[in-house]
C-alpha cells in the first residue's frame, strides 16, 4: 500500500480564509480491490464517517449556543458562567452527547438560568428527518417491524429506534395532525367553488395485534373534481389531484366526517355543489356521506356495482334456482339510474339496510343510484 486517503475537517475563517482548527477524523488506504466487497466503503463505514463530520460540526454548533446574550433577560444584570451539563442529541444516522455551557443571573435575587440541553431549547433532542423516519416506519409496519428496519438501515440497534420510541413519536405527530385535520382549510387553500364533485368513501377492518381483541374499523375517503379524471388507456383511469382523508377512531364517525367535510372543502365544495358519491353496501360509509348533504345543492349516493351482485347473490341463494332468472333479468335491468325520489329494485333490496339513512327529514333526501355507470 503506496497510499492512503485522509479525510481532514478544517475550520476556517470566512475573512481570512486562515485555517484556524484543523482535524484528521478518517484515514482510509488505498488498495486494489480483490472482490466487490472491497470497493468503496462497508454500510457501517459509512455511518460512522457520516457520524463522525456530524460530531465535529456538533461541537461547533454547541460553542456557538452557549455564546448568547450576556445580560440576563429577566432583570438586565450581568450573566456568569455555572458549569456545563452533557446533553444528548439524535440525529437520523448517529446519536451524541453534546456539552453546553449553562449560565445563571450574578443577581442573587433573580433565579434565571440558561437552558442548557437540546431538549430545553427546542423542545426535542430528535432530529426531525429522524422524526419524519419514525413515522413513515410506524405508519407501514408494526412498531417491532419498525425497529428493526431502522437498525437495518442503520447497522446498529439505538435506543432511540426502539418500538416504544417509533410509536411515541407516531401517537405524538399523529395528534398534531389530527388536530390540523379537525381545523376547517384556510381559503387560500381551497380550490374554487366546485360545480361537482365525486367522493370515493371505504372502508375495512383491521385486525388488532393482540389476541382477543376486537379488530377496529378504518374508514378512507377521496375527494376530487370530475375535471381531474384523466384517461390513461380503454380500462384505465387516473386522478390527477384529489384530497384523501382517513381515520381509524372509534368516535362514532365524528373525525372521518370532519376530515370528509374539510378535504371537500379544499376541493371547492359550496352551497352550489353537485356532489356525486361512491361507496359499498357498508352502512357506516354511506353515513359519512350524508355528513356532507347539509352543505351542497345535491347528494347523489351511488352503490358500486361490484357490491350490487353480491347483494343479488345472496338473495338468489336464498330464494333458490325458482327465481333465477328473474332475479338476473332484475339485475341487469339495473343499468338506468333512478330518478330522484324514485324507489326502484334496488331500494327494495337495500332498503332495510339503509333504512335509517332514507328516513331522513329532509325533502332532499339522497337519490340512490344503482347503476352500472358507478363501475
Ligand atoms: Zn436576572
Amino acid at each position: 500500500m503506496d497510499y492512503e486517503l485522509r479525510i481532514v475537517v478544517e475550520k476556517v475563517a470566512v475573512g481570512s480564509q486562515e485555517v484556524v482548527k484543523r482535524d484528521t477524523i478518517k484515514r482510509y488506504g488505498i488498495q486494489r480491490p480483490t472482490s466487490i466487497v472491497d470497493f468503496g466503503l462497508r454500510h457501517v463505514e459509512q455511518i460512522s464517517l457520516l457520524a463522525t463530520i456530524q460530531s465535529a460540526l456538533l461541537v461547533e454548533q454547541a460553542a456557538l449556543l452557549a455564546s448568547g446574550g450576556k445580560v440576563c433577560p429577566a432583570c438586565g444584570q450581568p450573566l456568569r458562567k455555572s458549569g456545563s451539563q452533557a446533553s444528548d442529541f439524535h440525529a437520523v444516522l448517529s446519536d451524541h452527547t453534546l456539552r453546553l455551557q449553562r449560565y445563571c443571573c450574578s443577581n442573587p435575587a433573580c433565579h434565571w438560568q440558561s437552558a442548557s440541553t437540546i431538549q430545553a431549547i427546542c423542545g426535542t433532542n430528535i432530529h426531525p428527518d429522524l422524526a419524519k423516519l419514525h413515522c413513515e416506519q410506524g405508519a407501514l409496519y408494526s412498531y417491532r417491524e419498525a425497529e428493526h428496519n431502522l437498525d437495518t438501515l442503520n447497522c446498529q440497534s439505538r435506543s432511540v429506534n426502539n418500538h416504544a420510541h417509533v410509536k411515541r413519536m407516531t401517537d405524538h405527530v399523529g395528534t398534531v395532525l389530527a388536530a390540523q385535520q379537525a381545523r376547517p382549510p384556510a381559503a387560500e387553500a381551497c380550490a374554487p367553488p366546485a360545480h361537482a364533485l365525486i367522493i370515493q368513501v371505504d372502508g375495512g377492518h383491521i385486525p388488532h395485534q393482540e389476541k382477543d381483541k376486537r379488530s377496529f374499523e378504518a374508514l378512507a375517503a377521496v375527494v376530487y373534481r370530475p375535471e381531474q379524471l384523466q384517461t390513461v388507456d380503454q380500462h384505465h383511469r387516473a386522478i390527477r389531484e384529489k384530497t384523501c382523508v382517513m381515520s381509524a377512531k372509534d368516535d362514532q364517525l365524528h373525525s372521518i366526517k370532519t376530515a370528509l367535510l374539510h378535504a371537500a372543502i379544499k376541493q371547492g365544495l359550496c352551497r352550489d355543489t353537485r356532489v356525486t358519491a361512491l361507496a359499498d353496501g357498508a352502512a357506516n360509509c354511506w353515513a359519512v356521506l350524508l355528513a356532507l348533504q347539509p352543505y351542497c345543492a345535491a347528494l347523489e349516493c351511488i352503490l358500486d356495482w361490484f357490491h350490487i351482485g353480491k347483494k343479488f347473490q345472496t338473495v338468489k341463494n336464498a330464494l333458490g334456482e325458482a327465481f333465477a332468472t328473474a332475479l338476473e333479468s332484475a339485475k341487469w335491468k339495473l343499468g338506468y339510474p333512478l330518478k330522484a325520489g324514485q324507489f326502484g329494485v334496488g331500494h327494495v333490496l337495500y332498503g332495510t339496510e339503509f333504512s335509517h339513512e332514507f328516513s331522513h327529514p329532509s325533502e332532499d333526501r339522497p337519490t340512490w343510484d344503482f347503476g352500472r355507470k358507478a363501475i
